[in-house]
């Protein structure tokens, strides 16, 4: 059986891409990814980045507030996992997450927990085949594989994962470990800057590990964050550990000196950020559609989720390294699913 609308990946745009296109009974099926080391290393597991966060604030429709009888009523009770007995925050990454698989799932939509390795846009129908060895065809397919924050490779980087190490300010700095407490931002380009400007919000004092002597950002964010009195720069460093124990999580990090690494410092802090830049999760992919200098796939046509194949629509990060929230890949999704619907009507596929 060839599918009418496969659906790769499984953060907001997956999700969203299938509760519409279930909805406009196309009887899709989404690939969420596969339970790996590899990909937990990777930090590319189903349910994606937002399940890598803890509260979720910004995302319309869930005020802070006591949520516990609705998200145990919504929720399957094998999918609670994460699921405190309080809930003062407006949600968690991952039951949000859950919530929109569930939602999708109430549809109608088929999920598989399995890696989409590699695909065959060249031809229609595409072929797709999975990590467990699977091959099958599809009409149309949405891409919503999202990206992957770099990180230095630490494994102090891993340890404190949730614990005071994030790679998202805006998702996790209001959070209560960082009011009033020094944190680490490491970074010289715009996100660096974005982030350690919007951390100075709430925390007391905000470092800027920078490896060279000068910002790769641009002079207007670069310059708002140098005349931020709450913002420190400490030129020429590296991280060499972040430090902490299991009850506090980060405590602080040791810098090395680029220039003389025999001078390293300890910085006490309750937070890193690391701000080097993301990863787009299109390994699979093999270049077989545009994607732009920094391996974004590429959308080709203004207000749509065309890309350069005809049939392949893209939804996300995994086509956004600009706006990169859940909300924004959430929008995209449906943009996707509707992109998808009409074009396969157009082909006489319904
Ligand atoms: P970026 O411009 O690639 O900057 C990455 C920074 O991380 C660089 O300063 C780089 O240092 C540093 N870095 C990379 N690998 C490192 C390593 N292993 N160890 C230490 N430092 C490392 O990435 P970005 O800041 O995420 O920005 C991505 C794009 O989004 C850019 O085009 C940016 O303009 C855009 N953006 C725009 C806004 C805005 O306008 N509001 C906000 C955020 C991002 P070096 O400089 O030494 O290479």
């Amino acid at each position: 059986m060839t599918e009418k609308v496969t659906i790769i990946g499984s953060g907001p745009a997956g999700w969203t891409a299938a509760i519409y296109t279930a909805r406009a009974e196309l009887n899709p099926v989404v690939y969420e990814g596969a339970e790996t080391e590899d990909n937990r290393l990777k930090g590319t597991l189903p349910l994606g980045q937002l399940s890598l966060t803890t509260e979720v604030e910004n995302f319309p429709g869930f005020p802070a507030g006591d949520m516990t009888a609705y998200l145990d009523s919504a929720i399957e009770p094998d999918k609670r996992m994460y699921m405190g007995p309080h809930h003062k925050h407006g949600v968690s990454g991952p039951e949000l997450m859950e919530l929109m698989r569930q939602q999708a799932k109430n549809f109608g939509t088929r999920i598989v927990t399995d890696d989409i390795v590699e695909v065959d846009l060249s031809q229609r129908p595409f072929v797709l085949k999975t990590l467990s060895g699977h091959q099958f065809t599809s009409h149309a397919i949405i891409l919503a594989t999202g990206a992957r924050a770099n990180y230095l490779g630490l494994p102090s980087e891993e340890t404190f994962k949730n614990k005071g190490v994030s790679a998202c300010a805006v998702c996790d700095g209001a959070l209560p470990r960082f009011r009033n407490k020094p944190v680490v931002v490491v970074g010289g380009g715009d996100s660096a800057m974005e982030e350690a400007t919007f951390l100075t919000k709430f925390a007391s004092v905000v470092y800027i590990v920078h490896r060279r002597d000068s910002f790769r950002a641009s002079r207007i964010m670069a310059e708002r964050a140098l005349s931020n009195h709450k913002i420190q720069v400490k030129w020429n460093s590296t991280i060499d550990e972040v430090l902490g124990d299991e009850q506090s999580g980060v405590t602080g990090v040791r810098i090395r000196s680029t220039q003389d690494p025999s001078r390293s410092e300890v910085l006490e802090a309750t937070g890193y950020f690391a701000a080097i830049g993301h990863t787009p999760n299109t390994d699979f992919l093999k270049g077989q559609l545009k994607t732009n200098e920094k391996g974004y796939v590429q959308w080709t046509t203004a207000q749509r989720t065309y890309t350069s194949v005809e049939g392949v629509f893209a939804a996300g990060d995994v086509a956004d390294d600009y706006f990169r929230q859940a909300i924004t890949a959430a929008g995209t999704g449906c943009m996707a699913a509707l992109d998808a619907e009409r074009w396969l009507a157009a082909q006489g596929i319904e």
